[in-house]
């Protein structure tokens, strides 16, 4: 039965077009929870017979997905090696420890060597390399630096120790903001003193914008985040379809979602019609999650900010806006900017994260760059695109 539904679903497939909404997938949404391993099977081949459909017209068709976890799902489901080699999908920047720059690294290593003062991070961030080291390094020479999960534990730790200053290293993109948002309106309700947070957030949206203006890539299409999307919905990525003509479609991550992202995002390119999809409507709706919006609108203002490999990006950042700037890490501790050490690294990371090379075409993978020897952070993160190229695909 579960057979003759996923037949019906594939060959039944209502690709009408809502005029402003985009395509119609809900067919595809509903059911892909409950796809079993023989029907993955005949959608891997579905996906594969759009392949082919779309190469008829030309010669391969390059997939960006941009989010860590759809990159180590690629990964463990083995897609690379399953789909027909027509279809290349790339990792994007949207692993957070990648594209954390060293001179922000660096501006927190500053933070950790003064007196009372915790530094407060995700446990991917300790290895990421800076100018002059680690966090983990860092640690190792008696730095008070520890691991947090939410930033909230933090503010916790704050209140428990209030002779100590705590400082949460904002990492991360649209989805881990709003939760720090959160915490520093609740700091400040409750006049903690001692809690600050150094921004380090970057945004999708215009980072996606580069790529898709950017001569060195050469994408037909995204497989847009789903964590990021549940935030801001799809509409910041209209802009994709209306000035570069690529589709885009915000996919969950199982395997069967990847799969109908993909297949969804194949039927866009075959048909000439770029759009913004939902196919992860379980989380995602158009409009996004008002009250996180809300949140960061009220806390943080968008700046210009640095992308580790890829360089400065309008409008991709965020600094904690009037009335919030004393939970400013940089401010309170008055921390210069860091200037940028040129250091010769044969690390390829920031045209990985382009989409411009693949990991194995960096001279460095496998070899002198492994997961217990990282040279850079693309290897570091456990959601990084070397990382799950070294786990998964050798
Ligand atoms: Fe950088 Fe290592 Fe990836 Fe090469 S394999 S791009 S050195 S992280």
């Amino acid at each position: 039965m579960k057979n003759a539904n996923f037949a019906g679903l594939i060959d039944g497939v209502r690709f009408s077009f809502d005029p402003g909404c985009g395509l119609n997938y809900n067919w595809l949404m509903r059911r892909v929870s409950r796809i079993g391993a023989h029907d993955l099977k005949r959608l891997l081949a579905r996906v594969n017979d759009k392949v082919a459909e779309v190469c008829a017209q030309r010669e391969g068709v390059n997939l960006m997905e941009v989010c860590g976890t759809h990159t180590m799902a690629i990964g463990r489901f083995g897609f690379r090696s399953a789909l027909d080699p027509r279809l290349r999908l790339l990792s994007g920047p949207g692993c957070p420890v990648c594209v954390t720059t060293q001179t922000e690294i660096d501006r927190a290593l500053r933070l950790v060597f003064l007196k009372e003062v915790t530094v407060l991070t995700f446990g991917d961030m300790m290895r990421v390399p800076g100018a002059r080291g680690s966090l983990a390094e860092a640690k190792a020479t008696g730095a008070d630096v520890r691991v947090v999960y939410s930033p909230r534990d933090g503010l916790e730790m704050a209140i428990a120790e209030p002779q100590m200053e705590f400082v949460f290293l904002g990492v991360g993109f649209e989805t881990t903001a709003p939760t720090v948002a959160a915490t520093i309106i609740e700091a400040k309700a409750r006049r903690v003193e001692n809690f600050s947070v150094l921004p380090m957030f970057k945004l999708i949206p215009p980072a996606l914008a580069v790529i898709a203006a950017s001569p060195r890539t050469q994408v037909d299409g995204f497989i847009l985040p789903g964590h990021v999307s549940t935030i801001i919905g799809s509409r910041p990525y209209r802009f994709l379809a209306r000035r570069y003509r690529l589709p885009g479609c915000i996919t969950g991550f199982e395997a069967a979602d990847i799969l109908a992202g993909i297949y969804i995002l194949l039927e866009q390119i075959f048909l000439g019609k770029p759009d913004v999809a939902i196919q992860y409507r379980r989380s995602v709706r158009e409009e996004g999650n008002p009250v996180a919006q809300r949140l960061l609108k009220t806390v943080f203002k968008k700046v210009d900010a640095a992308w580790r490999g890829i360089g400065r990006i309008k409008r991709s950042g965020l600094v904690l806006r009037r009335g919030y700037e004393r939970f400013d890490a940089g401010r309170r501790f008055d921390l210069p900017e860091e200037q940028p050490v040129a250091r010769k690294s044969a690390c390829r990371c920031g045209e990985v994260m382009l989409g411009a090379i693949l990991p194995p075409d960096c001279p460095l993978f496998a070899r002198r760059c492994t997961p217990a020897q990282p040279v850079g952070p693309c290897m570091v993160s456990s959601e990084g695109a070397c990382a799950a190229y070294y786990k998964y695909e050798r």
